[in-house]
């Protein structure tokens, strides 16, 4: 390919960073600027102009997702495979160095991923031995602290407790935990990042060896790096590198999570000669869009300030529809979704982004009934699902008898007659005594401790996965992986189950062996044996594309994960204050800025048409609470938005009530004047109580006698009637 055509389809400023001479060089660009496009062009101007190996180039992405689009984009405009160039995310390059260099950092060959809940599970047992209640000291909250310090790099070693109480249990919990992950070869996401780090440091001649073969680093959405991904990358560079990043300050949204907006005025004074170049046409959305997220992210202060203009037309206004609740909000995006399908449009070209995944199962709901296809992304995976990480902790303790997380995990599942008080004595000895849960078991036999049904219990389970791992090694993987299942007693367990989850699990599990059979070994992890490689894989990827990626589905995702991404059509929905922002970025403050370049986030994954939905009232975890529209809607210009309220059909009542929205027009595709039901209301209507005065319909349930109503009154909230007694009347 020739250097023109490498340039082909970009613009001036994208051209000078692409071809820019080798140095160091931020791109600092809003969204939809190209920085991506830029960053894959420039990865191909590297090999094809500079002539320079893939085998130098280091590239970062955010997901993994990200990373195989970047390949694969790369492969296409350079036309050759890049098997032999680094591309991953942070952690996922991270684990790839650990495993080459397993020895140097400390780690033995078979060590593990845990991820959160095993991290928990863990926490939970060493509270219980440090007599700490779990209330005072929530697993969950132990872990943040574990892991925040871990982003910040710092060991038990590096902390100072300052002499106060609550600091120093939580430093012995992450003293405690790390030994019993050290002794059980298990490593968390943040301690992946930490030890590849330590391992620069500690290990000159390996730092020496990639400071040699990595003569270009390119790091995408670096606004959202953290402490310890920020020196890794700065102490492999050295002072040789050529370093280039993309970001946008604006979209940095994992604050929460320890990532570092500063981290781009770092890297100005960290690298020197670094260029900036500033993109600043939008290629991605309409006029509408991008001016109306422009504006409602100028509400923020401190920004490093981008102007981003566009050549496409106006385009649609932004709807925002009011729903009643949740429910009406779903069946209003479900009948969006149809007409687009109807007029011929794809459905994984629509996107609904909601701010925490709870918001899905009603939107789930609503797309099952209806029968279209969704897709959540980045949900509940595949891997995380409660069976397949059962079964997976049969093969991870096939794999590694000392690891604790997957011996808690399935030591009693299926139950086999090891009980609570046995599972203490275990922990318990093994806590005495240094030693792992395996460990523990082995010398609690010995030593004859536990009473004749515990112990034998115990001897069982030992010896099913002694007999396991001997039985299946020479196996292929997928018949290892039924064996497994099946001998564990898991299938069995969930075909004494019955119903319609057990039967779930049992096709998972089954799916399982089809995962296994069609698994293939990366390149990087051939010395590693397929079954550890397997494992890693489980854990690493936790299914990011789902099972059915080739069906044509609407893309369920949250706010969080659409990051980089773009559909032509998006909604995004449960904009309500506490919801988004969210209550605990409202009670904290400072966090609304972040919330708001969430937002930001959001609006510009649109390309043509954007939608904001809220409810006036929803319930949630069990709860039903009322919302105020957030504060995000009211800070975008009204010249950008067309206001959907309630059907003019529902009744005369609501257009009064609204009287400059109600639109005709909606009616068919909404068709959710409520459902249908023999209480002579609907939904949306304005009633009036003898009692609580006049309020909105909302809600209804079951028939007859017991059919009842739900009334959001204007002054006394919202409420369920029997219908038969309510004596309600239309107004
Ligand atoms: P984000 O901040 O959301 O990650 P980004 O700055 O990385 O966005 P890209 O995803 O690279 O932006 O580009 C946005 C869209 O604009 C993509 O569809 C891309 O193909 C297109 N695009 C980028 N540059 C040009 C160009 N010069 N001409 C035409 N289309 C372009
Ligand atoms: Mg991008």
């Amino acid at each position: 390919m020739d250097v023109s055509s490498l340039l082909d389809g970009l613009n001036d400023k994208q051209r000078e960073a692409v071809g820019a001479p080798l140095s160091n060089m931020l791109v600092l660009a809003g969204a939809g600027s190209g920085k991506t496009r830029v960053l894959t062009h420039r990865i191909a101007w590297l090999m094809q102009v500079e002539q320079q190996s893939p085998y130098s180039i280091l590239a970062v992405t955010f997901t993994n997702k990200a990373a195989a689009e970047m390949r694969e984009r790369v492969e296409n405009v350079v036309g050759s495979n890049m098997g032999r160039m680094w591309i991953g995310t942070f952690h996922g390059l991270a684990h790839r160095l650990l495993r080459t260099h397993y020895q140097d950092a400390n780690l033995p060959q078979t060590f593990q991923i845990i991820d959160s809940d095993d991290q928990v599970r863990l926490i939970k047992r060493i509270l219980k031995t440090l007599n700490l209640d779990e209330k005072q000291y929530p697993p969950r909250q132990a872990a943040h602290y574990i892991n925040g310090k871990k982003d910040q790099g710092l060991r038990p070693k590096h902390i100072d407790a300052g002499g106060f109480p609550i600091e120093q249990n939580l430093l012995n919990i992450y003293k405690i935990y790390q030994e019993s992950c050290d002794r059980a070869g298990l490593v968390d996401f943040a301690e992946i990042l930490l030890r590849a780090h330590e391992l620069w440091l500690n290990k000159p001649h390996l730092l020496a060896h990639y400071q040699e073969r990595f003569k270009h680093i390119l790091v995408d959405e670096f606004q959202d790096t953290n402490a310890i991904q920020y020196a890794w990358i700065r102490v492999l560079a050295g002072n040789s590198a050529n370093v280039m990043i993309v970001g946008d300050d604006d979209q940095s949204i994992y604050g929460w999570r320890g990532a570092q907006i500063e981290n781009l005025h770092k890297f100005l004074s960290d690298f020197p000669g670094a260029e900036t170049i500033r993109l600043e046409q939008n290629y991605r959305s309409t006029a509408n869009i991008l001016n109306a997220s422009n504006d409602l992210i100028a509400n923020n202060p401190d920004r490093l300030g981008k102007k981003l203009w566009t050549e496409d037309k106006d385009g649609e206004p932004i709807s925002v529809y009011c729903a009643f609740n949740e429910m009406d909000e779903a069946r209003f995006i479900v009948g969006r979704i149809i007409d687009w399908q109807d007029k011929g449009g794809r459905l994984s070209d629509c996107a609904i982004l909601y701010r925490s995944n709870a918001q899905s199962r009603v939107l789930e709901e609503a797309f099952l009934h209806k029968g279209l296809p969704y897709r959540i992304y980045g949900g509940l995976r595949f891997f995380e699902r409660q069976e397949i990480k059962d079964a997976m902790g049969y093969m991870r303790l096939i794999n590694n008898r000392d690891d604790d997380a997957a011996f808690e995990r399935i030591v009693n599942t299926p139950t086999r007659g090891i009980g609570d008080r046995t599972v203490e004595i275990i922990r318990n000895t093994a806590r005495q005594h240094q030693l792992t849960l395996w460990q523990a078991c082995l010398r609690l036999l010995e030593e004859k401790v536990l009473a004749g049904r515990a112990a034998n219990a115990v001897r069982n389970f030992i010896d099913l996965i002694i007999t396991l791992k001997t039985d299946t090694e020479d196996m292929l993987l997928y018949r290892m992986t039924d064996s497994v299942i099946d001998r564990s007693g898991l299938r069995a367990m969930y075909e004494a189950e019955k119903g319609e989850k057990a039967q779930a699990r049992i096709e998972n599990l089954n799916e399982l062996v089809t995962a296994a059979r069609s698994f293939e070994m990366p390149e990087e992890l051939e010395d590693m044996g397929e079954l550890n490689a397997f494992l890693s894989h489980a854990a690493l990827e936790a299914g990011e594309g789902q099972a059915d990626e080739f069906t044509d589905a609407v893309q369920l995702m949250t706010l969080h994960s659409a990051k980089g991404l773009e559909f032509p059509m998006v909604f995004m929905s449960g904009v309500e204050e506490g919801i988004f922002p969210s209550k605990m970025a409202l009670e904290e403050g400072d966090r609304l800025d972040e919330e708001r370049r969430l937002c930001y986030v959001g609006m510009t994954r649109a390309m043509q048409k954007l939608y904001i939905s809220y409810a006036e009232s929803r319930r949630m975890y069990g709860r039903e609470d009322y919302a105020s529209p957030s504060r995000f809607i009211g800070e975008i210009p009204e010249k950008y938005v067309e206001q959907i309220r309630l059907r003019a059909q529902v009744s005369p009542s609501i257009s009064q009530r609204f009287p400059s929205q109600a639109s005709p027009s909606f009616g068919s595709g909404l068709g959710t004047s409520g459902p249908a039901n023999s209480t002579g209301f609907t939904i949306g209507q304005k009633v009036k109580h003898f009692k609580f005065n006049e309020g909105i319909v909302t809600n209804f349930e079951g028939t007859g006698e017991k059919a009842r109503i739900q009334v959001n009154f204007f002054d006394f909230g919202s409420k369920w009637l029997l219908v038969s007694l309510a004596k309600l009347e239309a107004c």
